[in-house]
């Protein structure tokens, strides 16, 4: 294995367990130093702990470096200036990977920085492998229906954006302790410190975590027949993100940002659970990635069954109560 470094970065409202697996995941690549930058909620271009660490319970997830530092112009909470200090936290560290939660934010940033190192980003991974010195990257194209594995030049550092759920066998090893790095030279371009952050709210369906690095999702089809209170208490039991069918944002049961499919968003939780979901293709494309499939659906003929790992046969109305009564008994 390599000892190359391994620089992470962090945008604002990364999951504490998503970089928790990313930095196990990184473990699994290098025997080198694991940096993370992270963008803090501060407005002004600060880099520092990410929500829900402190120094501590970062080494102890297996961090060995921070990257640190405070600018008068821009806001790291940008993807844009979050791009130009991780360019320079590449440079300062050597990394020869750089991994980014596959978020949207994670998507922007990764491919700013992309365009700042003239390296290459791969987005939407869902396996991170290393042979020898070179990153191989696996990841789902064409609706699902390609299953891809792709390399860059070693004379450039790739930069990956990980599903959530690709390194979650990827053991903790604790580090001694962080050593800071700081970047407060980085400078950030004109253009990036020229976009300023007017306001920032949480969408109506996103009262759990953002629906592309959710480890689990609930989905609502058609067959909630409007009722995403019933979709929203069930995430909101599991900790899950909020999705819907095309038909149910259609409806305007929901709003459109919660569209999973070719149409939609692509997501790759560790479970997915549809309530009144049919599965037709043009949803199913977007959820290729899923590792467990679970359906509720009236219809024991819907195509989503084929691809369940796990299927009811119900009425929503009726399994989904017995559901939360089971597992608030737990
Ligand atoms: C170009 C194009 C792009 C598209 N992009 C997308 C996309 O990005 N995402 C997307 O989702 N769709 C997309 N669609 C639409 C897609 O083809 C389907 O129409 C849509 O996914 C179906 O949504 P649904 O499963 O909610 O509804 P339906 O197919 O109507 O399925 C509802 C299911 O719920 C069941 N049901 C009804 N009542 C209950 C109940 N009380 N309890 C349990 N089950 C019940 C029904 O039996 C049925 O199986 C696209 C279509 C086109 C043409």
């Amino acid at each position: 294995m390599t000892a190359a470094p391994v620089l992470i970065v962090s945008p604002q409202h990364t999951d504490a367990d998503v970089l928790s697996e990313l930095i196990a995941g990184a473990r699994s690549l290098t025997d080198g130093p694991i940096a993370v930058l992270a963008a803090t909620d501060s407005q002004a271009a600060t880099v520092d702990c990410p929500t829900g660490f402190d120094e501590q319970s970062l080494a102890a997830a297996g961090a060995t470096h921070l990257v640190v530092g405070s600018w008068a112009q821009g806001d790291a909470r940008l993807s844009a200036t979050l791009a130009d200090i991780a360019a320079e936290a590449v440079k300062r560290l050597d990394a020869h990977l750089v991994l980014i939660p596959s978020s949207y934010e994670g998507k922007d940033c990764a491919g700013c920085l992309a365009m700042l190192t003239g390296g290459a980003a791969v987005c939407d991974a869902t396996a991170v492998v290393a042979d020898g010195d070179k990153i191989m990257a696996r990841k789902l194209v064409l609706s699902g229906s390609w299953d891809t594995t792709v390399t860059t030049a070693t004379n450039f550092t790739p930069i990956i954006t990980v599903a959530p759920g690709t390194f979650s066998d990827c053991a903790q090893v604790a580090s001694a302790g962080l050593e800071r790095v700081d970047v407060s030279d980085a400078v950030v371009s004109p253009a990036a410190a020229s976009v300023q952050l007017v306001s920032q709210e949480q969408s109506a369906h996103g009262d759990g975590p953002e629906l592309t690095s959710a480890r689990t999702v609930v989905v609502g089809g058609r067959g909630v027949d409007g009722d995403f209170d019933l979709v929203r208490g069930l995430a909101q039991r599991l900790g899950a993100g909020v999705g819907a069918t095309r038909v149910a944002c259609d409806e305007g049961w929901i709003d459109r940002s919660a569209q999973v499919g070719q149409t939609g968003v692509s997501i790759s939780p560790s479970l997915y659970i549809g309530l009144g979901v049919s599965g037709a293709v043009h949803h199913t494309s977007g959820i290729q990635g899923a590792q467990k499939i679970v359906a509720i659906c009236d219809d024991s003929e819907a195509p989503i069954f084929e691809m369940a790992d796990f299927g009811i046969v119900g009425d929503v109305t009726e399994v989904v109560p017995q559901l939360l009564e089971a597992l608030n008994e737990n």
